[in-house]
């Protein structure tokens, strides 16, 4: 059987359906080609299942919290199963929500395995699906780096841990990265004994120092010990997993029931029929790269196929896979659109979130920039009393010479929904005065970003003057 498309997407996750969706509003046929449920790691296996586990851990953490706010709840105790169940609940739920807005805005959901059979056949099963553009969406899995041990028993990656029903009583998880830190908040926060391994000297790159020295000390009350530094050397998997890693040259090893290996993922792009078509991968410092190389529209070397998405060598995040799906739903239209990666925030699901846009100071001043900044202490703010959050910061990274808003960092409760604000104004290329002239809501947490804002001048009305 030969079908007929203007556009082909294959992988349903939050790049691919969205294109799908942009593509079929532009009025362009469209089939969406996706082997394993829709919505791709995001919804089945990434943001949206880790979310609902800090929820939880959340909860917990705050009906244990109760009584200080005049609130008894007795003994607090959780059922790890319910809090799993909830997961699956909003996964499933979501997953259902994208097959209803596919099939609504008529585009075709096929099920199977795409492989590009030429630069316009898609193979799924043996269905030639004929299309005129075609846009890569595969995303990514866990990657297995060369660790010996790596099969052993209890040695899990994210996949494996979001499908437990039960988890153990203690963690080795190997990766201070993003994936790493929030499973290291969910099990800390449950009262897990956790230990994280990092082979660079910090975690989580892009933060400042301050706001990850603090990040440290408050994973070290929940029960999570970081090291860093430390080079993990093998994994003897076992009911007692033992992770053995080097720390100043010393033989070292860390031990729990069970080890979680978060170290980056992989982009999925093997026997999709690639190479035969002739897509260009990426290089990375001189070496060539499983990462399909794409130009600021999403498209391959071959005109009509695009890429988007954790299969592209930029940033793996569901937005950025959707903006890049926006971006090259655009162009199959014909409309001309191109990405721009300046302006993308990152967030971090700690307690309490750290969220960041844009340059660091640090960077700033390393890409040239005469810097000055201002910051707020979330410690002054009134949303954040009554919340019983008292710690964090709210920085804006500002230039100088024209107080053009270069970044933002956050540690503060509600950062990842506040750090929208700022990238909506440096998408404008705005300054701190945008937001300190911009009457903020009263009592939010929000106020801590106006009085950043504000303190760039040293005019915060709510910080005690600074020497
Ligand atoms: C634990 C975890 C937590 C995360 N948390 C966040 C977060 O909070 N915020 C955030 O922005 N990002 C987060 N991410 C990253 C985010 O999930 C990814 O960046 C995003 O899902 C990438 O989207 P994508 O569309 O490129 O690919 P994916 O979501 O990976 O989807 C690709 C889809 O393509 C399908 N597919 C692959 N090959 C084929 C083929 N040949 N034929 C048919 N179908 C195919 C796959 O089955 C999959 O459904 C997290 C990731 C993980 C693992």
């Amino acid at each position: 059987m030969e079908n007929r498309y203007d556009v082909a997407v294959i992988g349903g996750g939050p790049g691919g359906y969205e294109a799908a969706i942009r593509c079929a509003q532009y009025g362009l046929k469209t089939a969406l080609i996706e082997m394993d449920k829709l919505g791709g790691t995001c919804l089945n296996r990434g943001c949206i299942p880790t979310k609902a586990l800090l929820h939880g851990a959340e909860l917990y953490q705050e009906a244990k919290n109760a009584a200080s706010f005049g609130v008894n709840v007795g003994d607090v105790t959780y059922d790890y199963a319910k809090i799993a169940a909830h997961k699956d609940k909003v996964v499933s739920r979501l997953v259902g929500g994208v097959g209803a807005l596919e099939k609504a805005n008529g585009v075709d959901v096929i099920n199977g395995f795409g492989k590009l059979d030429d630069a316009n056949t898609v193979d799924v099963n043996g269905q030639k699906i004929k299309a005129e553009n075609i846009i890569l969406a595969m995303g990514s899995t866990p990657s297995r780096p060369p660790i010996p041990g790596l099969d052993g028993k209890n040695v899990m990656t994210s996949d494996d841990i979001l499908a437990l029903k039960e988890i153990p009583d203690s963690f080795v998880i190997i990766g201070g990265g993003v994936i790493g830190m929030e499973f290291a908040t969910v099990f800390g926060t449950l009262g897990k004994k956790v230990t994280v391994i990092e082979m660079l000297p910090f975690v989580i790159p892009g933060i400042e120092e301050e706001i990850r020295s603090a990040l440290v000390k408050n994973m070290k009350k929940i029960g999570v010990n970081i090291i860093t530094s430390a080079k993990v050397t093998s994994i003897e998997g076992g009911d007692t997993v033992k992770v053995n890693y080097e720390l100043d040259g010393k033989p070292q090893t860390a031990e729990g029931a069970c080890c979680v290996v978060s170290v980056g993922r992989s982009p999925m792009t093997a026997n999709c029929g690639l190479e035969e078509v002739g897509v260009k991968f990426a290089e990375r410092n001189g070496r060539p790269t499983r990462y399909i190389q794409i130009d600021d529209c999403c498209q391959t070397n071959i005109k009509n196929i695009y890429a988007i998405g954790d299969i592209t060598p930029k940033i793996q995040l569901a937005h950025v896979a959707s903006a890049q799906g926006m971006v090259a739903a655009a162009n199959c239209a014909k409309r001309t659109a191109t990405m721009n990666y300046d302006v993308v925030p990152a967030c971090l699901y700690t307690s309490p979130e750290i969220a960041y846009v844009g340059l660091s100071e640090e960077k700033a001043k390393e890409a040239g920039y005469e810097v000055e900044t201002g910051s707020f202490n979330v410690a002054n703010n009134g949303k954040a009393m009554v919340m019983g959050e008292n710690q964090g910061i709210v920085k804006i990274i500002t230039q100088k010479t024209t107080g053009k808003i270069l970044g933002a960092q956050m540690y503060a409760p509600r950062a990842t929904d506040m750090i929208g604000e700022v990238a909506v104004i440096m998408k404008k290329g705005g300054t701190f005065e945008d937001i300190a002239n911009t009457i903020h809501p009263h009592p939010t947490v929000s106020e801590t970003l106006m009085e950043a804002a504000h303190d760039v001048e040293g005019m915060s009305t709510n910080a005690m003057p600074k020497k």
